[in-house]
This record gives C-alpha cells, structure tokens and sequence, in this order.
C-alpha cells in the first residue's frame, strides 16, 4: 500500500509558552516526590496513585506539542500530537507517516 508523509515542522513556543511548560514540569516532580512520600509516611495509597497520576499527566502535558497537518491526498486538516508516529486520515483513511521536524 501506497505511503503518504507529512512532514511537520516543531515550531519554538513562545516564552509564556515555555514557562507554562516549565511550571508543569515543576508541579510534575514536585507532585511524584509528594506522591511517594504520602505512601510511604502516610500509608495513603490511594491518595498517592491520585498525585502521582496526576503528576504524570502534567510532566505529558509540558512535552506534548499539537500541529496542524494536512492530508496528502485530500487536503483534509487533522491535529497530531508529537507522540503520534502515523495517523489515519478520517476524510480518505489514508495512512499518514509523520515526520518531525525542528524548526
Ligand atoms: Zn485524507
């Protein structure tokens, strides 16, 4: 079967953008070392499930990056994520390979 590629350019965040970024990344480590002392001192585990999950999902969240890109074949726009290796196009199902690119 015939291969599309897109290829989509990583673009720098803007300084608001990157301390957002930052901040999570924070709040994420903080979270996990808050996390493990409360099942370890506290014996709350259920509790730290709840800051760890949550903790991981801000440190995803501070690496994630969303770009538009634009099917090869039918020019339909679709919105991936930097941890999307391919993606389907849900106009013409088309297998779509993305390649990232630094800007
Ligand atoms: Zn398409």
């Amino acid at each position: 079967m015939e291969e599309n590629v897109c290829v989509v350019t990583r673009k720098k965040g803007s300084p608001l953008l990157r301390i957002a970024r930052l901040l999570f990344v924070l709040i994420g480590i903080t979270g996990i070392f808050g996390g493990i002392s409360l099942a370890a001192l506290q014996n709350n585990v259920f509790m730290a499930v709840l800051v760890l999950g949550v903790s991981i999902v801000c440190i995803g969240l501070a690496f994630v990056r969303l770009a538009q890109v634009t099917c090869p074949k039918c020019q339909s726009t679709a919105t991936v994520h930097t941890f999307t290796a391919d993606f389907e196009c849900r106009a013409c199902l088309t297998p779509t390979v993305i390649k990232w690119e630094k800007e």
